[in-house]
């Protein structure tokens, strides 16, 4: 069955004639009736039962025979009447000739996934006439592994049939799609089932997302049906995620169901109506900001619920613990309040968990590994890895685990200075006596580090940010910082007013919390947030909530954005530290800066610091606290003009060895002579393909 209805499909995405529709579909309603008959007589195999299965399949027959007929005898007609000129008459209403060869594949895998189960030896399935029967009854069917394999078959299938007439990219996803459906866990009950193909399906989807990530980074201009099937399957396998997440805390699998067949249908319609992603029309996605937020949006969504269903398969319930739940009854206010609250610490939960880290780390690590493959200057490289190496380490292994470090005796993770306190207060508990030196050290050894290389000792590597801004396709979202409305109000190095406010609340809400805190840990207050230490609240909101909140806005409010608006408690007094140390760009020579009309290394800018330029010309270098040293100017500027001072460049260049070199030991671009200007690195670090990115031509000397 799953061969021929592949076979079907087959047909129907070459079907340009009524005659051909007619004939698919003629032979999908004959399955269907079939297949209808056989269902009723397993609940009713008597007279009755019969004569409901003859009219079951006379009436689908006959329904699906006369579009047939008709078509065949206009066709005989036709070709009687001029038999030279004669060509069988084109199908015209393709879009609902797709409908109803969806809706008869659906129909026949419902059926499948219905009947084989009886006739498997199992019971006949016993549906409660109410919504909610029907609901039960759907998610059992759709969650059978006589439904599921079949349909992974026939979508594995027709892939493979249809590979060469597919849009390249197109097919990639449909295979992963093929790949997912065997994959489902509640396919089959067996614990070791469940746990594996959890593991591989999340790892599937990782890898599934990374490729639409780096695909949609390389081509700038994607296909209008291309476009929307991309968003679509995202947000199908959000459903899809948050179903397993269901079934496993639950056993339902409603959602799950509901996640297949909406799978199903996105599917069957893109391969029978392929040849609309090869004639598409392409849009410039850096253009459309709402594309790109429902992008990263739906992937969000859909690497919540991973992390939530991975934390669920390794620590069982203890994970349904740990996020705080209030009843959902009372009235309209106090409902939605509870689930305000329920939603917020399941967010916050998740997105501090190891399982979601985990995958979240795996996912953007790849693609800042993509980027150092294209980018060319070496201390940018290492930096690039020393950001996955601390993601790893400060943000997975330390937090995540330092329970179970295989060393005895460690003290708690609230009394190990950095480690304990990455994003500093709240990160590590609430403001306890006990923590005070853990605490100051960590401080000053952040303030002390930014003061000697910059903030990008924070921002650019420590920070779980830095690998989540600075992997191909995000980083490519800096155009975003001039284009959108909000991204354009805190370009600069300026403090805008904006910027003041939002650091003002930030700093203020702090101090507040922090108070309350230690008035709490002392026992003069009682103060908490929903039972949670305010300053440990006030980190999952700034961090485990709103940071994601604020990723996914990218395109309306730019890269980077807790930077450029200021809301980082965190990176605020490494800024400050920052301004006063050694940290700087330096150019080379200030007169290539002042005949430069590329003005590249302010376009390449992820934190969008576009007056970078003029103080270059100036002074011959550039400070700014908002500069987190993440390089991609100096990689951009096309005379190797442009590089990073810090402290060791401070010492070094009390050396006379050091003077007339580059800090990459380049020699020196020559600008007054006679000679033209050799540009030189002219692709490193920035994308290639991005539109504002490209270069026009350099000074002449
Ligand atoms: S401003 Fe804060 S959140 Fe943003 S990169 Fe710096 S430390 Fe991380
Ligand atoms: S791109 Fe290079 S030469 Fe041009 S302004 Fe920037 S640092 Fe100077």
């Amino acid at each position: 069955m799953a061969v021929a209805l592949a076979g079907l499909i087959r047909w129907s995405a070459h079907a340009r004639s009524r005659t051909d529709a007619a004939w698919v579909g003629f032979l999908l309603a004959g399955m269907a009736s079939m297949l209808g008959g056989g269902a009723i007589l397993a609940y009713r195999n008597d007279t009755e039962g019969w004569l409901a299965a003859l009219w079951l399949g006379g009436l689908l027959m006959a329904l699906s025979a006369t579009p047939l007929l008709w078509t065949l005898l206009g066709e005989a007609r036709r070709r009687s009447e001029d038999p030279r000129t004669f060509a069988p008459a084109a199908l015209r209403d393709r879009r609902a000739f797709v409908g109803i060869v969806v809706a008869l594949v659906l129909g026949n895998e419902l059926l499948m996934g219905w009947l084989f189960p009886i006739a498997a030896g199992g019971g006949a399935l016993v549906v409660r006439p109410s919504l909610a029967g029907t609901v039960t009854a759907l998610g059992v069917v759709v969650g059978s592994p006589w439904f599921l394999f079949p349909m992974a078959a026939e979508m594995g299938l027709t892939t493979v049939w249809l590979w060469t007439e597919l849009d390249p990219a197109l097919r990639v996803m449909l295979a992963f799609q093929s790949a997912m459906m065997v994959l489902s866990p509640p396919a089959l009950p067996s614990a070791a089932w469940h746990a594996s193909t959890i593991y591989l399906s999340s790892a599937l989807m990782i890898g599934l997302f990374v490729y639409q990530m780096e695909w949609v980074y390389r081509h700038p201009r994607v296909g209008i049906a291309l476009g929307r099937y991309t968003i679509r399957l995202l947000a199908v396998y959000a459903l899809l995620m948050a179903g397993l997440y269901e079934w496993l805390a639950t056993g339902s699998v409603a959602l799950f169901a509901v996640a297949v067949l909406a799978e199903m249908v996105l599917f069957f319609s893109a391969v029978a109506d392929a040849a609309r992603f090869r004639d598409d029309d392409p849009f410039t996605w850096q253009l459309r900001p709402s594309w790109a937020v429902q992008l990263l949006g739906w992937v969000l969504v859909a690497e919540l619920f991973m992390g939530a269903l991975l934390d669920l398969e390794a620590n069982g319930n203890g994970f349904l613990l740990l996020v705080p739940q209030l009843p959902l009854s009372g009235d309209a206010a106090t409902i939605a309040a509870h689930a305000v609250s329920n939603g917020f610490w399941f967010v916050a939960v998740v997105t501090g968990s190891a399982g979601f880290l985990v995958m979240m780390g795996s996912e953007m690590g790849v693609l800042v590994a993509l980027k150092i493959r294209e980018t060319r200057r070496r201390e940018q490289r290492l930096r690039l890895g020393l950001t996955i190496a601390a993601f790893a380490a400060t943000t997975v292994y330390f937090p995540g685990f330092w329970n179970t470090v295989p060393i005895s005796h460690l003290p708690p993770i609230g009394q190990v200075p950095v480690l304990g306190w990455t994003m500093g207060i709240g990160s590590g508990g609430g403001l306890a006596p006990g923590f005070f030196v853990a605490i100051l050290v960590t401080y000053l050894l952040i303030g002390s580090m930014s003061a000697l290389f910059g903030r990008r000792v924070l921002c650019s590597v420590l920070c779980s940010a830095a690998t989540m801004y600075q992997g191909t396709l995000v980083d490519s979202m800096k155009s975003f910082n001039r284009s959108s409305p909000v991204g354009r109000k805190f370009l600069g190095t300026h403090f805008s007013s904006a910027y003041t406010v939002t650091t003002g609340v930030t700093l203020g809400s702090l101090a507040g919390a922090s108070t309350i805190s230690y008035l709490d840990a002392i026992g003069r207050l009682q103060w908490t947030v929903g039972g949670s230490d305010p300053t440990q609240f006030l980190f999952s909101f700034y961090f485990g909530v709103l940071w994601y909140v604020m990723f996914v806005t990218i395109p309306y409010t730019g890269n980077y954005n807790c930077v450029t608006m200021g809301w980082c408690h965190w990176g605020t007094w490494s800024q400050a530290f920052s301004r006063l140390g050694f940290f700087r760009l330096k150019v080379k020579d200030r007169t290539i800066c002042q005949q430069c009309r590329t003005l590249d290394c302010a376009k390449s800018c992820p934190i969008g610091l576009v007056d970078m330029v003029g103080q270059l010309r100036t002074t011959g270098e550039f400070r700014s606290s908002k500069c987190c040293g993440v390089g991609n100017c100096v990689g951009a500027c096309p005379y190797g003009n442009l590089y990073i001072h810090d402290v060791r460049h401070w010492w070094r260049g009390r050396r006379p060895a050091f003077s007339g070199t580059s800090a990459d030991g380049v020699p020196l671009p020559m600008v007054r002579g006679s000679r033209p200007l050799t540009v030189r690195n002219a692709t490193a670090d920035v994308p290639r393909t991005s539109p504002g990115f490209t270069r026009s031509g350099g000074p002449s000397s």
